[in-house]
């Protein structure tokens, strides 16, 4: 790959957890553009959206002056005048409802300096239990159920550049070849097996390439994984050494899967016996020979019952002897583009940065020593994300809440009511670089910068620290995150310094603060990334790295990975004579997350711009869909427009909606808030629906979905 020309900066790309390489540089016409540059995750390739990344810079949408709601209309008002009337309604409402009356709200896309910097704000500024993220929506799941097997959780416990050696891949759940193209040239294992109810392009490449696809009833996966485990213990392909050796509770697992025999799989899930048993000798075969790993994406994990659905695609490589292996392995294939290091700073409702839980005693006696303070000025937990905005204006919930890089109003399940909820706050304040459909209902926005203007680190999907660097100064009158949280620590009675705004002093801290917890930043440093070091947590020490987990051993104290007994439960809403449908939800190649940045870029909203609904050609006839006419999509919670795809390979009893769009074509007004007990996961993959023409489409706001705004890595 060609290397840096002058005014070319290497960094990374602002999207999604793969973090690949690339230049920004001036364009010679003004603007900026993006190539991609050599790095292990991407090779030198970059998907459109990366290609795309640079045109956002010289937005016409960009905010540049705060604004405050004055009459009904957001008005321009200097940083002084919108920070003082911040500082002066927090205090107010805390006055009023004590220090939980305002919360936060913060995102997987944050740096893992503005993560940590929002949860010290908030425990200490605020003094507030009061702040969970939109990770919530993403990985949540995945990352209970490694936390109860291995004792830890990393989305990748291994470097992507292993994946190219194994015999066979199963991707639960996942889309990589639209989600994170150039992760597919890892995937070149002789045999992939994709599980997806839909025919996705990852779907077609393993059928391409001589693998299978296994298309289940959406809410099905953890019948069609105990059904896997069952087949490939009948077929002798389990590692009894491995079990006997390196795991616990293997017969309880089986208790349940012994259940699941291969006929009985296929009436649960609709996947023929035959390709459940030639799977598992796919799968089985190639771990015992060149090496397997079982990998789960949102598609499996986003339901109410996902932290089991994850636990059940752990048990089947545990059985096979994967996790902990040089050459095998279990992952979660993390989406949003700090997702990993955003969950492991302290935005989550009951954590701590380096991933100490808030009510472990000895964690906040250690973070309360790095931050200068009494352990018992520390709060307690809070409430999930759905949770929170849920109770949000209610004589329980917050009165007020701050909002950084995330857009609740489109991405939230339930979506409808969450806007309702944002509406009925006393001060909604919303940190970001565009008028999001979020921002747009605020009562404060303040304009922050975005990627290439700052400098911070990311944290990829292999638990990888990456450091992402400055090309050009924000546009004037625009604030970094950590300058706003230190001048409203500062306006709300903070010492002078509690609160850095300079990213490396944060980093600094922050490794103080998760040294010894489970993700140790301790030995992170500026110096380190900026030298290109590949420093994967944990990293206790300067010169310390970890690409590879658990070869020695797992993160329960005996060193042994669990066994999990988990059963197939229903989904918490079926189809029925008034929701024929099932309606499941997902992200595209063009447009990335709640579609905040890639609607304003000219090419990805040419390319879609507007929603879709992908139905086979049997279900639109019975229901009098035409392609490209415009369906309404109803469900309990709400309706949605989208323009009908038919769709060959769809299930006829299942229609698929991208949640990349705002206005009248919100998916997640369709989606239902039921909730994981662990993980608190909204059950984003399955609603029961029904679907009929709608003529004459969407009203001119939802028909301009960029008009109507879009935010930051949601
Ligand atoms: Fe790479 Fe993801 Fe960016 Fe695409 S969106 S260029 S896959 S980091």
């Amino acid at each position: 790959m060609s290397p840096a020309g002058r005014g070319a900066t290497a960094t990374h790309c602002p999207y999604c957890a793969l973090q690949c390489a690339m230049f920004v540089e001036p364009d010679g016409q003004g603007g900026w553009a993006t190539r991609p540059r050599d790095f292990p995750v991407n090779r030198g390739g970059l998907c459109r959206k990366g290609w795309t990344a640079g045109e956002l810079l010289t937005s016409p949408e960009r905010l540049g002056t705060p604004l405050v709601r004055r009459g009904g209309e957001l008005a321009e008002a200097t940083w002084e005048q919108a920070l003082d009337l911040v500082a002066e309604r927090v205090g107010a409402l805390q006055a009023e409802h004590g220090p939980d009356g305002v919360g936060v709200f913060g995102a997987g896309g944050l740096t893992n300096e503005k993560s940590y910097l929002l949860g010290k704000f908030t425990r200490l500024a605020l003094g507030s239990r009061m702040i969970d993220y939109n990770g919530r929506f993403c990985m949540s799941s995945a990352a209970a159920a490694a936390v109860r097997a291995f004792g830890l959780d990393r989305g990748l416990p291994f470097p992507v550049s292993d994946l190219s050696g194994a015999g066979a891949v199963l991707l639960a759940g996942a889309n990589p070849a639209e989600t994170m193209p150039p992760l597919m040239g890892h995937l070149t294992a002789p045999a992939l097996v994709v599980v997806d109810p839909r025919r996705t392009a990852t779907a077609q490449a393993a059928l391409d390439g001589g693998g299978l696809h296994l298309a289940p009833r959406p809410g099905t996966d953890t019948a069609l994984a105990l059904g896997l485990l069952h087949a490939a213990r009948l077929e002798g392909l389990l590692d009894t050494g491995y079990i006997a050796e390196r795991t616990a509770g293997f017969e309880a697992a089986w208790e349940q899967a012994a259940a699941w025999w291969p006929e009985r799989t296929e009436l649960q899930t609709g996947v023929s016996a035959s390709r459940i048993r030639a799977a598992a000798r796919l799968l089985g075969t190639a771990a015992a020979d060149q090496g397997a790993y079982v990998l789960t994406g949102r598609g499996t994990e986003q339901h109410a019952k996902g932290t089991d659905s994850a636990s059940a695609w752990i048990n089947l490589a545990l059985a096979l002897g994967l996790p902990g292996r040089q050459g095998s392995g279990w992952g979660c294939l993390t989406g949003q583009g700090n997702g990993q290091g955003g969950r492991e700073h302290g935005q989550k409702a009951d954590q701590l940065p380096g991933y100490r839980m808030i009510t472990d005693a000895a964690a906040r006696e250690h973070v309360a020593g790095v931050w200068g303070v009494d352990e018992a000025d520390i709060p307690g937990a809070g409430v999930s994300a759905y949770e929170l905005l849920d109770s949000l204006g209610t004589p329980s919930g917050p009165k007020g809440l701050l909002v950084f890089g995330s857009n609740p109003a489109v991405s939230a399940p339930a979506a409808a009511g969450v806007r309702e909820r944002l509406d009925s706050l006393d001060l909604l304040v919303v940190a970001d670089f565009v008028m999001s459909e979020t921002a747009a209902r605020a009562d404060v926005v303040l304009p922050v910068a975005q990627w290439a203007e700052e400098e911070g680190t990311m944290t990829n999907l292999e638990g990888r620290v990456l450091r992402r660097r400055r090309a050009l100064a924000p546009p004037p009158g625009v604030r970094t995150d950590l300058e706003v949280l230190a001048g409203l620590a500062e306006r709300l009675g903070q010492p002078a310094g509690r609160f850095p705004s300079d990213p490396d002093a944060v980093l600094a801290e922050l490794g103080r603060a998760s040294a010894g917890g489970a993700a140790d930043y301790g030995g992170v440093s500026a110096q380190r990334l900026e030298d290109g070091e590949a420093v994967h947590w944990p990293a206790p020490a300067p010169g310390a790295s970890t690409p590879r987990l658990f070869l020695e051993g797992f993160a329960h104290p005996d060193g042994r990975a669990r066994f999990r007994p988990v059963g197939h439960t229903p989904a918490a809403e079926q189809a029925d004579a008034d929701y024929p449908l099932v309606v499941t939800t997902g992200r595209t190649m063009g447009h990335y997350q709640s579609g905040a940045q890639t609607r304003r870029i000219g090419e990805l909203a040419a390319a879609d711009p507007q929603a879709w609904v992908e139905v086979h050609p049997d279900t639109a006839a019975e229901h009098g869909l035409a392609p490209g006419e415009w369906a309404r999509l109803t469900a309990r919670r709400g309706t949605m427009l989208a323009r009908v795809r038919l769709v060959p390979t769809a299930r006829r009893d299942t229609v698929f909606v991208p949640f990349h769009f705002g206005g009248d074509q919100t998916a997640n007004d369709l989606t239902n808030p039921a909730l994981d007990p662990l993980s608190r996961m909204p059950e984003f993959k399955v609603a029961a629906a029904r679907i009929e023409p709608a003529a004459p489409g969407p009203s001119p706001a939802g028909a301009a979905p960029a008009a109507a705004g879009a935010a930051a890595p949601d």
